[in-house]
């Protein structure tokens, strides 16, 4: 069978299903946006990797080699941000053409270091290799956290409210203004959010740390299909409103000049890396002075539901909505 027809989660499955995954030191192995391994007393070690393709993850005619850095490192940043850990070292693999310059490197790293410096985190080494003609960029990134601290995506509970940080689908509408004239929107904040996103670190280790959050993963891939995550994981459903997701008021001037639906980029888009969590109703007042500290917001969309697996869309009407797809396809 072809993978097309298999499908990114499934594989996924399979190849853990096909390995060997414990082991005493591994308290969470595949499944989650990073894997946990034991450390002393009450210590764990945080370990994600992420692959970033030209002309999959990104075409150099957008972007500069300085931000396309940053934005490498900050995708791993924002799963170890997922986890309410606190980021510490990484290692960078690389393919590339041999036509590709010297500076193009040095500011790709520049970038990278950069965005390290600003988490306190230290390049350890990596891989280089060369390629026939597109660029391949793997950043394995290590965290660190108290294993009572560890947030993880199936713990979500019946009846814990659904957060969303900053303003989901500003990340895919910067993409659809790069891709219909790169010049003229390359100041707008959406571009900026899509080019450089800003992982959520101080507020994922806040969260961790006061317990305010059940369950945890930062949105890749699209809303849906990671709140589809934590649900299924999880063993439960959800229900969100369209009414409550927040969009910016720049996304709401533009949007419908680039997409017919004004929900379509917030609801299936990826690459946002905000945090998506669920917290007990309690601790409402307790998130809201959260956002109000670190000034990020924090908006509740929805609240998780009886065991069904599925997520109920309710459109500005409060009528159920049909979904068809739910988010990126790697095949
Ligand atoms: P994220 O979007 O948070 O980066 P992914 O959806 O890429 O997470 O991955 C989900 C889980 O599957 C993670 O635990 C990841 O390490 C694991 N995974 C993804 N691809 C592979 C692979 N090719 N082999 C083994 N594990 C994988
Ligand atoms: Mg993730």
């Amino acid at each position: 069978m072809r993978l097309k027809k298999v499908g990114e989660f499934p594989l996924i499955d399979i190849i853990s299903k096909q390995a060997n995954t414990s082991h005493p030191s591994v308290i969470k192995g595949i499944g989650d946006d990073a894997a946990v391994v034991s450390g002393n007393s009450n210590r764990c070690l945080l370990v994600t990797t992420d692959i970033l393709r030209e002309d999959i993850h990104f075409k150099k005619s957008f972007t500069t080699p300085y931000l396309l850095g940053k934005k490498c490192l900050s995708v791993n940043l924002s799963d170890i941000a997922a986890m309410g850990g606190t980021p510490f070292c990484y290692f960078v693999s690389i393919s590339v053409p041999p036509e590709i310059s010297l500076n193009f490197i040095k500011e790709l790293y520049r970038g990278m270091h950069q965005r390290a410096k600003e988490f306190n985190a230290v390049l350890l080494g990596g891989d280089t290799v060369s390629s026939f003609k597109d660029i391949v960029i793997s950043i394995t990134l290590l965290g660190k956290t108290k294993k009572t601290s560890v947030v993880y995506r199936n713990r979500a509970k019946k009846g814990d409210l659904i957060y969303v940080t900053g303003y989901p689908g500003e990340s895919a509408l910067g993409l659809l203004m790069l891709k219909k004239d790169k010049n003229s929107f390359k100041r707008h904040s959406a571009v900026k959010k899509h080019l450089d996103p800003c992982p959520r670190i101080e507020l994922g280790k806040a969260l961790a740390d006061k317990k305010l959050a059940n369950s945890m993963i930062d949105v890749s891939d699209g809303l849906l299909a990671d709140l589809g995550h934590i649900i299924r994981q999880s063993k439960k459903g959800a229900q969100i409103s369209l009414s409550q997701i927040p969009l910016s008021n720049s996304y709401k001037k533009e949007c419908l000049k680039f997409s017919k639906n004004i929900y379509k980029p917030v609801l299936f888009g990826g690459e946002d890396y905000e945090l998506l969590f669920t917290s007990a109703v309690p601790n409402k007042i307790k998130i809201k002075h959260l956002s109000k500290k670190l000034g990020v917001p924090i908006t509740c969309i929805g609240e998780i539901t009886e065991s069904s697996k599925n997520i109920i869309v309710l459109d500005s009407s409060n009528k159920k909505m049909k979904i068809k797809n739910s988010g990126y396809r790697h095949f």
